[in-house]
């Protein structure tokens, strides 16, 4: 069977066979897997339950058992398929989020009854709601490091004293207990609140968001309750020792207060301040998750410029000027607010230069020549390898759990075993390797003798004996000769290891300060190194500590812009800017080289339909018939309720295309218009039917707020409760219907449709031919099925359910 039109229905004609009708529910990936076909020009057998067979030529399909066609009741239609490989799947369970305006009849009665004020007061109501996102956002991290510094505080005092008297008394085994005792109890707390309270709620957060802003819908994700457990669980999963940072879960915390603050009532608790209504929709909570992540990001690191392109970087395809400004006024209020309330703490109340949870300290000197950067840029190569390693290490990992560690006692045990081996591992580094350092040479706060002489204390205990961000400081500032090359090889392969298998554990943590960490022991070995080889040239192994830090970094998540600007900042020297980009540039190319970023991996094995930056090589020579769905459900415009109801309940879809004329073999109807699914529900949740009554809309006067009052919990098909006679009447859809959304012919290249989604932010695209009748509709899952090969050619991913 060779298919070039590629749609189901044209391969069910050429299998002989009916195709599917248009008012039965179609797995999504049968759709897909029939074009994969038929794109690949792969050869389908198609057989039936019933006699009246239609054999097409043999055909496999690249990743599922075969396909069949079914008799039910006399119709035709697609059975389920089973993925082969658990690979390259797409799921089809995530729903798209809506960026663009339906500029329908309430639309522009809305936009005409403005006043000057009115447009005045919701533009200051914008700049309000992000001013709340960057003090709210900013008061979260001041909470977050004040009770992970409080709750660190009593744990060290108590492992240290008990060191210190074990030493002499020959009972370590009970200082190595409580540790794991420690770690035990704080991790299991954060661990139950990940997975009783929210799942969602695991991890650094930062791929989640980087769905939600590409438009794809990742359930609870901005939730008040998943900002909760997010909080509280971060901050127990750093004090219970683990190989995790507490920065990446501040851009996720930051995006939910964004989501939050600006609809102005939390929808769980059905607490409706009945503010900010203007603000529910998609397209205006994007902009403000845009904001929260910025502010997250600002207060994570003090990194305002940072902030501002870490949403740009990630959310880049749909960016205005006003929102720029808007989300800098966030990072900027959220650093403000956290400097401001940190300088309280410490009884500095005028100090505003705490801007971020984490600083890498004053820098005396960061000079550098050619010679430097040549070999920096070589330190970047071992960032783009490590990385690569680390984010291979994790993905088998990652499959390893998804296939082996699914139940909640699974993860729980999971969770405390890996803090229970950190322990484990962190003690025997510190028993193990005898390295020592003068009193004083580092800040740290509870200094573990152990069998140094008396006047210094354990060097590995600085890297471990603290919490990882303060362990970096040690690493980038401490003095020449602290650290011997043996004892940070031999802290960095197992905290590596721990690390690697650390992310994705069922606690909240960030992959920020153990990358930084890695780095910076590996990149100070270098240092020393070469203040070995070279002592008058090579002076300050700190600076290449600093470095280190940044390849390790980049080449697990290969963010380059942003990356750049947020360690510029946190170093807080912009001369030094110049090797920290050459290092990251470095690192991203050769960690591209074998394969994609930490967070794009994750996502991935998420089988989120994530569209990326650019459309796949390519794709100009398919087109938009090749892409589509078809035959379309239509509605037409005065429709009746009982075949809406009967559609929504039989079809899974958001869209309708409105059509007028007849509907029948070769005639598709002409486009009016396009209504989604909320909006039908809302019709049918209000009455709104008018059976064809031209008054019936002044004696029945409805606006944009009555839909967006449901935003954005849309009740369910079956949650509506009609009568019999409601079901006889109809509704006359073109005054909510969009009449102008975006369209194509049917002879666009995928890459332009493409563009247009990635751009724009859609959701729909109708295909029509050159009568203005509908013959297909394209999705936003339509579109991420299609990838590059390593060679350059296009590929088709199918869907699982
Ligand atoms: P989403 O929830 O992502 O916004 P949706 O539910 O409307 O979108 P998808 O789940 O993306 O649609 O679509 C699944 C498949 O169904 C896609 O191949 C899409 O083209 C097709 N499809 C969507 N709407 C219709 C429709 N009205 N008629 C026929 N096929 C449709």
């Amino acid at each position: 069977l060779n298919n070039p039109a590629g749609t189901a229905a044209s391969a069910a004609a050429a299998a002989g066979v009916p195709a599917a009708s248009s008012s039965r529910p179609r797995a999504t990936s049968d759709y897909g897997s029939i074009r994969a076909s038929a794109l690949h020009q792969a050869r389908l057998r198609i057989e039936s339950d019933v006699d009246c067979v239609s054999y097409a030529p043999d055909v496999t399909v690249e990743g599922t058992e075969r396909q069949r066609l079914v008799d039910n009741s006399g119709e035709w239609y697609f059975e389920s398929q089973h993925a082969v490989s658990g690979e390259e799947l797409l799921s089809a369970k995530f729903e798209s989020l809506d960026y663009d305006t339906c500029e329908n009849s309430l639309w522009a009665a809305e936009d005409q009854s403005r006043t000057v004020w009115d447009l005045r007061r919701i533009e200051l109501c914008r700049w309000l709601v992000h001013l709340l996102i960057g003090v709210v956002t900013g008061a979260i991290a001041f909470f977050i490091d004040v009770c992970i510094e409080q709750l660190a505080k009593v744990k060290y005092r108590y492992m240290k004293s008990m060191l210190d008297r074990c030493i002499f008394h020959d009972c370590l085994i009970y200082a190595l207990l409580l540790w794991i005792a420690f770690n035990f109890i704080f991790v299991l707390i954060a661990s139950c609140l990940t997975v009783f309270g929210e799942p969602v709620a695991a991890g650094s957060g930062i791929p989640q968001i980087k769905c939600f802003l590409n438009g794809i819908q990742v359930p609870r994700v901005v939730r008040l309750r998943t900002l909760v457990c997010k909080v509280l669980g971060v901050l127990f999963s750093v004090v219970g020792g683990l190989a995790v940072g507490k920065e990446g879960p501040m851009i996720h915390s930051g995006s939910v207060v964004g989501a939050g603050l600006s609809q102005g009532r939390a929808a769980s608790f059905k607490f409706d301040l009945g503010i900010f209504e203007y603000f529910r929709t998609d397209a205006e909570k994007r902009d403000f998750v845009s904001g929260g992540a910025a502010a997250g990001v600002a207060a994570a690191f003090g990194a305002p410029v940072g902030g501002v392109l870490f949403a740009l970087e990630e959310g880049a395809s749909f960016w205005n000027q006003g929102l720029t400004w808007r989300i800098f006024f966030s990072s900027m209020t959220s650093s403000f607010t956290l400097a401001f309330l940190l300088g309280f703490y410490r009884g500095i109340p005028n100090d505003l230069s705490n801007p971020g949870l984490i600083s890498f300290g004053k820098f005396d000197k960061l000079d550098y020549d050619l010679l430097h950067l040549a070999i920096f840029a070589c330190m970047g190569v071992v960032g783009g390898l490590s990385g690569a390693l680390f984010n291979t290490l994790n993905e088998h990992l990652t499959k390893f759990r998804h296939r082996y560690v699914t139940s909640k006692l699974g993860q729980l045990t999971e969770a405390v075993l890996v803090a229970s081996i950190t322990a484990v591992t962190s003690f025997v580094l510190i028993y193990t390797v005898r390295s020592c350092q003068p009193l004083g040479s580092d800040q740290m706060e509870y200094p573990v003798q152990m069998y140094c002489p008396d006047g210094k204390f354990s060097s590995m205990a600085a890297l471990l004996f603290q919490t990882p961000e303060a362990a970096v400081r040690s690493l980038l500032h401490d003095p020449v000769g602290t650290y011997s090359v043996t004892g940070l090889i031999a802290f960095c392969l197992p905290y590596l290891l721990i690390a690697t298998w650390t992310y994705g554990v069922m606690v909240p943590s960030g992959l920020f300060i153990p990358s930084l960490l890695i780095g910076a022991a590996w990149g100070r070995g270098v240092g020393i190194g070469l203040n070995l080889l070279f002592p008058t040239h090579f002076t300050d192994p700190g600076k290449f500590a600093l470095i280190g830090a940044a390849a390790q970094l980049g080449g697990i998540v290969r963010m380059t812009i942003s990356l750049s600007v947020i360690l510029i900042e946190a170093t807080g020297n912009v001369l030094f800017g110049l090797p920290i980009m050459v290092v990251l540039m470095v690192a991203k190319w050769v960690g591209d080289y074998f394969g994609t970023g930490i967070y794009d991996m994750h996502i991935e094995l998420a089988s989120v339909p994530l569209l990326p930056w650019e459309p796949p090589s390519r794709s100009a020579a398919v087109s938009a018939q090749a892409v589509m769905s078809s035959p379309v459900t239509c509605l037409y415009r005065q429709e009746r309720v009982s075949r809406i109801v009967e559609i929504l309940r039989a079809e899974p879809h958001n869209g309708f295309p409105v059509v007028s004329g007849d509907l029948g073999p070769g005639t598709f109807g002409t486009f009016e218009g396009l209504v989604t699914r909320n909006q039908l529900i809302c019709l049918l949740d209000m009455r709104l039917f008018d059976d064809g009554d031209p008054n019936f809309h002044l004696a029945n006067p409805v606006s944009l707020s009555d839909f967006r009052r449901v935003y954005p919990r849309f009740p369910s098909v079956r949650q509506l409760q009609l009568s019999e006679a409601d079901l006889m009447k109809s509704v006359d859809l073109g005054r909510y219907m969009n009449p102008a959304p975006y369209m194509v012919l049917h002879t666009c290249s995928l890459a332009r449709i493409f563009r247009l989604f990635r751009g724009l932010g859609l959701r729909h695209l109708v295909v029509i031919d050159h009568r203005n009748q509908v013959v297909g509709l394209v999705t936003r899952k339509d579109l991420a099925r299609f990838r590059a090969t390593h060679t350059g050619d296009l590929k088709e991913l199918q869907f699982t359910g």
